[in-house]
């Protein structure tokens, strides 16, 4: 087991995973910016060591400096939490070189998976179903009119190495096409430095649903059931829940064995999520995640395991600790993402919170790096917290979580808390009622 973790990030994630280091009794090293000295996860943490300014390129995301903070510190693991390094193959492999382990699969599985093309051509070798469309990067417009009419319109253009929602178009029509083509080709240059798109089928009212995977990284692969994200606003995830309430059983199993069996074929080592869209009874793959989610305590929240136990057991070799026919899954469970934002315009809304009181009871987690008197620097996302509410059923869970939301106080900022107040009494939430689309309409009628 590892001695000492060092912690490539801040905010909730970074006190995420201090918790679970220090369960396992291993030590903590925590890297901030200046702007960060005064936060939560630097006061619990063992050791802390100042990075760099604020902005992210000159501390969080300076590979140079994270490496030098281990070795002065002589940590001998890096856990990178999400965003920032964590899906960087580059900085898995430099950490390697340095005989520093990265808790996070291979450099290579990265890689794989952060080339969307790559990652939809190897989901489709091992047996996961994907979106129709081109078998690979799409050059020209003949050829792109060809695929379009196979698959039949409307289609969607996507950046090959797009994320976070961009470079992304929608044809309806052959017209629409051409013109599609050409501004989601010259955005994904402009934006990631790689023109490379492809097309697919567009789905008119799917949902977001992903299946939580684990590997060994000695060909053994498990599952653990799905979360489903469709609750969405500008391809950000607001509402997390499992199970879906669009799944039956037979459904759940499916798809998670067909996962399961593909991580393990792939010798993935990890953490990973497959992201699918689902519609009309079918999944198909659009991406998968390979490290932890936001949103992973929804799962920990209904299997009662720690998914950053795992995540570090895994990664010092010593396995998981479940075998899949030991996971079981227990009720229901809903997680909101509580941001710094104007709950209508979602403008960010740095300052300082003057009161910070959390719910608490039966079912209730709060998973956040703010405190009373907490200035809320301006620099990075806007997410101060996650409310995670678990019930024996949807309906406890719901009733658990307007309680919850009633006693949940933070002053001095705007937040999105009223935002949950207004879900959790909707009549679609309620009956689980809702597609990718649903929460965008709901607010443009709302306003
Ligand atoms: P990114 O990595 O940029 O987030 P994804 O491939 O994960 O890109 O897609 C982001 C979102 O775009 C999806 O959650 C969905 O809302 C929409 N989307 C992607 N592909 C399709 C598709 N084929 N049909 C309909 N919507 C899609």
């Amino acid at each position: 087991m590892f001695q000492k973790i060092l912690i490539a990030n801040r905010g909730e994630i970074a006190l995420r995973v201090l918790r679970a280091a220090k369960e396992l009794g291993i030590k903590t090293v925590v890297v901030h910016s200046t702007a960060d000295a005064d936060a939560m996860h630097v006061r619990l943490a063992d050791e802390s060591v100042c990075i760099g300014p604020p902005p992210s390129r000159d501390s969080y995301l300076n590979i140079h400096q994270i490496v030098a903070a281990c070795e002065i510190t002589g940590a001998d693991a890096v856990h990178p939490g999400y965003g920032f390094l964590s899906e960087n193959a580059k900085f898995a492999d430099i950490l390697a070189a340095h005989n520093i382990t990265f808790i996070g699969p291979s450099g290579d599985h990265i890689r794989v998976m952060g080339d969307k093309i790559e990652a939809k051509r190897t989901a489709k070798r091992l047996g996961i179903p994907v979106v129709p469309g081109s078998e690979g990067a799409v050059s020209d417009e003949g050829e792109a009119k060809r695929i379009a009419a196979e698959i039949g319109y409307p289609v969607i253009i996507k950046a090959s190495a797009g994320g976070g929602g961009r470079g992304m178009k929608v044809a309806r029509t052959e017209q629409d096409l051409i013109r599609a083509l050409q501004t989601a080709s010259s955005e994904a240059g402009a934006a990631f430095g790689n023109s490379e798109v492809y097309i697919e089928k567009f789905l008119e009212k799917p949902r977001h649903i992903e299946i939580q995977v684990f590997g060994d990284g000695a060909g053994k692969g498990i599952h653990l059931g799905e979360r489903d994200c469709s609750l969405q606003r500008r391809h950000q995830k607001v509402w997390e829940e499992a199970n879906s309430p669009a799944l039956n059983e037979e459904q759940r199993t499916r798809i998670g064995e067909t996962c399961a069996r593909a991580i393990a074929d792939l010798g993935y080592s990890g953490a990973g999520t497959i992201e699918f869209l689902y519609e009309d009874g079918e999944f198909y793959f659009i991406e998968m995640n390979t490290r932890l989610q936001v949103e992973h305590p929804v799962t920990e929240a209904i299997t009662g395991i720690d998914l950053v136990h795992e995540q570090i057991r895994v990664a010092s070799g010593g396995g998981l600790s479940v075998r899949q026919d030991e996971v079981r899954f227990l009720g229901h469970a809903i997680e909101c993402r509580i941001n710094a934002e104007d709950p209508r315009t979602f403008t960010p809304s740095p300052g300082t919170i003057t009161h910070f009181h959390t719910p608490g009871g039966l079912g209730i987690r709060v998973d956040s790096g703010v405190y009373s008197g907490y200035r809320i620097p301006p620099y990075y996302d806007s997410l101060i917290g996650k409310l995670i509410v678990h019930g024996r059923n949807r309906v406890e869970c719901m009733m658990r979580l307007r309680r919850a939301l009633d006693e949940f106080v933070v002053d001095g900022i705007k937040t999105t808390l009223p935002l949950f107040r207004d879900l959790v009494g909707n009549a679609d939430i309620a009956n689980g009622d809702y597609d990718i689309h649903w929460l965008e309409k709901h607010l443009a009628e709302t306003v």
